[in-house]
Order: C-alpha cells, then sequence, then structure tokens
C-alpha cells in the first residue's frame, strides 16, 4: 500500500489544497496498490470528517470527489487529511476493507496503515467483549478500533500518549497515521520496521532552527518507534512525553510510507 498525509498550523489552507496535496501524493504512490483508494479529509465542523472511498485507482478516487460536488473552498487555519492506495493483504479487495478505516460509525479515530500488524487477530479476540461493530477483515480497523477503546479507558489522555500506547501494542511491520475529531487540527504517524517519510515546511525558519536537534522529524524517525507529529504543543519520543513551549515549530507536515 502506499499512505499519504498532510497537516498545518495556522496556514489558512484551503480543503481543494489538502484534496489535491493528498491526491497528487497518491498518484506518486499508485504503484504501491490498485485494489482500491481513499481518503478522509477534516470536515465542516471539528467533529466531522469527510471521508471518500473507492474500489479502483487513484483517477477514480479523484473522479468521485469531482462527482460529490465536495465544497473545496472551504478553509481551515488547522487543516489535516489522510490517504491510501491499497494493494490488500488482510481481507479481500471490498469498501469495508478499504482506508481509510474508522473505528466506528460517527468516524471518531480514523487510519491509514501500510504493512501488516501480525497480532491483529490476538487484539481483535481481547476486543470481543466490547459491543464494536466489525465492519470487515483488516488488521487496520482492529488498530483503529484499539485506538478507540485506549480513549475511552483512559479519561483525558493526551494524542501522543495514546499513540504510543497503541505502538507498543501492535506488532509486525508497519506505518500508519491517525487522525480523530478528538484531537482536531493533529495528525500522527507511527512506525514500526517500515520506512516513514516527513517533509516539512515552515514560514518560521529561524524558529524551527533554534529548536533542539532531538525535537526535530528526522530524529523521531531515526530514534522512534513511534513518531509523532502535530499541531499541538505535547510532542513524544521514545515513550517519552515532551511539552513544547511554543507549538509552532514548523507550519506544515507532508507524510509518505
Ligand atoms: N494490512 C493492511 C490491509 O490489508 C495494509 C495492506 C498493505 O500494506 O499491503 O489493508
Amino acid at each position: 500500500c502506499g499512505i499519504v498525509g498532510y497537516v498545518n498550523y495556522k496556514l489558512n489552507r484551503s480543503r481543494k489544497y489538502v484534496i489535491t496535496t493528498l491526491l497528487d501524493g497518491l498518484a506518486r504512490l499508485d504503484y504501491r496498490g490498485y485494489d482500491s483508494t481513499g481518503l478522509l479529509v477534516d470536515g465542516d465542523e471539528t467533529d466531522k470528517v469527510l471521508p471518500y472511498k473507492i474500489i479502483g485507482k487513484v483517477a477514480a478516487l479523484k473522479q468521485l470527489i469531482n462527482d460529490e460536488d465536495v465544497d473545496l473552498k472551504k478553509v481551515y487555519t488547522t487543516h489535516a487529511g489522510i490517504a491510501h492506495t491499497r494493494w490488500a493483504a488482510n481481507g479481500v479487495a471490498t469498501l469495508q476493507n478499504c482506508h481509510p478505516l474508522r473505528s466506528d460509525v460517527s468516524w471518531r479515530f480514523a487510519i491509514v496503515h501500510n504493512g501488516i500488524v501480525t497480532n491483529y487477530k490476538k487484539l481483535r479476540t481481547q476486543l470481543a467483549s466490547e459491543p464494536y461493530q466489525w465492519e470487515g477483515e483488516t488488521d487496520t480497523e482492529v488498530a483503529v478500533k484499539l485506538a478507540m477503546h485506549l480513549y475511552d479507558q483512559n479519561a483525558g489522555i493526551g494524542f501522543a500518549e495514546l499513540a504510543c500506547t497503541l505502538a507498543n501494542k501492535l506488532e509486525g511491520a508497519f506505518s500508519l497515521l491517525l487522525k480523530s475529531v478528538h484531537y482536531p487540527g493533529e495528525l500522527i504517524a507511527i512506525k514500526k520496521g517500515s520506512p516513514l517519510v516527513i517533509g516539512i515546511t515552515s514560514q518560521d525558519t529561524q524558529q524551527m532552527s533554534s529548536l533542539p536537534v532531538s525535537y526535530h522529524p528526522q530524529r523521531f524517525v531515526q530514534n522512534g518507534e513511534a513518531i509523532i507529529n502535530s499541531a499541538n504543543s505535547t510532542h513524544s519520543v521514545n515513550g517519552t512525553s515532551v511539552s513544547e513551549p511554543s507549538p509552532m515549530w514548523a507550519h506544515e507536515y507532508f507524510f509518505a510510507s
């Protein structure tokens, strides 16, 4: 599979910019998966997202979004989206298995995922006593439901802490992007074994270069299995929470795996 993500901080990007960025990224990765493709961007309210999925290639997803007449002019101060092109590993190529996968019908958590979570059957069994409505067969759905489960079990948990806990429970070689309506304007990338690339841009390069090197995204990639990038002020490196006095250490993050 191929995954692409985007988040900005105080850049006032339009929905068109975010969707185009995701589709352009997917188009470069479409040799990585031909079964189905999908993307998700922020909705009009912070507790809503706009998901689009299709059995087919990236060009078909682009057409679907055109046909749906999405409000592309909408601008937000922070704006995030995730996208995926799938080569089915666990579960056949159906819309139910097509990413982004959701935790529940309200899309409280959403994941795009590249690779395999090897202990997903065990984790799914552990979640069997919960009243969750399972929609497909993927390991990814187990990961996204587990994210929701951790949120519900740990009142007030920060997004970074939740992601690190999740990362520690998932075995295998994979990378994934996690987004939640409970943490608007944030996007978290987790990698284990698989490569993941983060691109950053900033209008305030002085502030970026003054940060200790251990806070830079490339260090997160090299040193940690869980990589945290968000517009928020708390980051986590190797499970240790790091509070930034100023969250504005980059304006845009681009993810690909
Ligand atoms: N395991 C995930 C799925 O089956 C990701 C697939 C992949 O990376 O090939 O949907």
